[in-house]
């Protein structure tokens, strides 16, 4: 059947809004409960799959909605730790999302944790210097409905492979909304997008195995601090003073740490929790001890933990990753104040798997002519 764009993704419907657009046709609202169910718990593909309901509604539901806003396009992995999956949306624009194993001793593939990293936008208007996805600024929003569409996409591919995947609603243990896009530039979207994975008639997901990242949209951040959503918050921190954050994020310039620092503990006082700040290491731009000390002052006071992330290069960009001994001091001047700190080890390293990456490659390869297949 031939796609139509206004037509929406059945995803990005909530139990009230789908109960409300069944009622103008006059459909009860248990057969609302009863889609939800075969979405997200049975997990089917094709709307004629789903037989509890009459040949008619199911006929109106494919006229009217969308059941595969995203598709899978390929598969690339890195060792047994990473699986990036790039998938096209009906408009052909590519979104990553990525499947991170952490393996434990002693267990197989089917017990590691796993955590999913998904895209909230096609590109990314906020221009970080370091960044692949805002290196074209951005496309466009992604909907609810494709949003949580790369959850269901990572499902697909799990319950080929492991026992746990089929045997479990969600075979993943955290969400990190991470990938391509930032998600509080994308609000309304992203706010609906997890209420339908954590509430019971979706994938029942909990919130606090959620973690949003923003680059830094304090406004959000209060709106977020009021939501009645309890996921957890990262900021993309990256500079300690508002010089040499505002060399590599534009949005310093709007939202200076002046700002940011008091936006974030009002978050983390509200919520009564521990915000994360992200800290990318790149060699020669925020890896002095200076800032280190700077960034160990501002997490003690806000009582934060620090993630120190080692730079993952990017085609065409001149940034490097510092080395692993200029890496750890820098993580030393914080964990002897006693800051809650981690020094990630790269995932995906070589597969590109740092925000954008694969995207813009297979853009490429698809702009010179090449195939774009699995
Ligand atoms: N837009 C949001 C979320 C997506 S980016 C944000 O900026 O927080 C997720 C994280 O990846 C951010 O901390 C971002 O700064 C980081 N990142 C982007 N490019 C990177 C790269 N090349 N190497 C390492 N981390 C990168
Ligand atoms: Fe956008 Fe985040 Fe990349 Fe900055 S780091 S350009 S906010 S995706």
């Amino acid at each position: 059947m031939k796609f139509d764009p206004a037509k929406p993704a059945i995803h990005g419907e909530t139990l009230d809004t789908l109960t409300a657009r069944l009622a103008e046709i006059g459909q009860p609202a248990f057969r609302a409960g009863q889609i939800l169910d075969w979405l997200y718990k049975k997990r089917v593909g094709k709307w004629d799959e789903m037989t509890n309901l009459p040949r008619e509604l199911r006929a109106w539901l494919e006229e009217n909605f969308d059941l595969e806003p995203t598709s899978f396009v390929l598969d690339r992995q890195s060792g047994d730790e990473t699986d990036k999956l790039l998938l096209a949306l009906r408009d052909r624009s590519l979104i990553e999302t990525v499947i991170i194993r952490a393996p434990m001793l002693g267990v197989g593939v089917d017990q590691s944790r796993k955590t999913i990293c998904i895209s909230t936008q096609v590109g990314c208007a906020m221009g970080c210097k370091f960044c692949a996805s805002g290196l074209e600024g951005l496309k466009r929003n992604l909907s609810a409905g494709e949003i949580v569409h790369q959850l269901m996409q990572v499902c697909r591919q799990e319950d080929v492979k492991t026992p746990r995947a089929r045997a479990e609603l969600a075979s993943f243990d955290n969400i990190v909304v991470m990938g391509m896009g930032e998600p509080l530039h994308n609000y309304d979207a992203i706010i609906r997008a997890l209420t339908i994975v954590n509430a019971p008639w979706g994938l029942g997901f909990g919130v606090r195995r959620i973690t949003l990242s923003t680059s830094g949209l304090v406004p959000r951040i209060l709106q977020l601090a009021d939501e009645p959503l309890g996921v957890r918050l990262a900021i993309s921190l990256h500079g300690a003073t508002d010089e040499v954050r505002e060399q590599i994020m534009p949005i310093n310039k709007r939202y200076p740490l002046a700002e940011l620092l008091p936006a974030v503990r009002t978050f983390s006082e509200k919520k009564g929790r521990m915000v994360t700040l992200e800290f990318i290491l790149i060699e020669d731009v925020n890896d002095s001890l200076d800032q280190a000390e700077k960034l160990r002052d501002i997490a003690y006071d806000l009582h934060a933990h620090v993630n120190l992330i080692p730079y993952n290069t990017v085609e065409g960009l001149p940034w490097k990753r510092p080395s692993v001994t200029r890496q750890e001091k820098f993580a030393d001047v914080l964990y002897q104040r006693g800051v809650s700190v981690t020094l990630r080890r790269e995932k995906g390293h070589d597969i590109a798997a740092a925000c954008g990456q694969l995207r813009l490659q297979t853009e490429k390869q698809r702009d010179d002519g090449m195939p774009v297949t699995a």
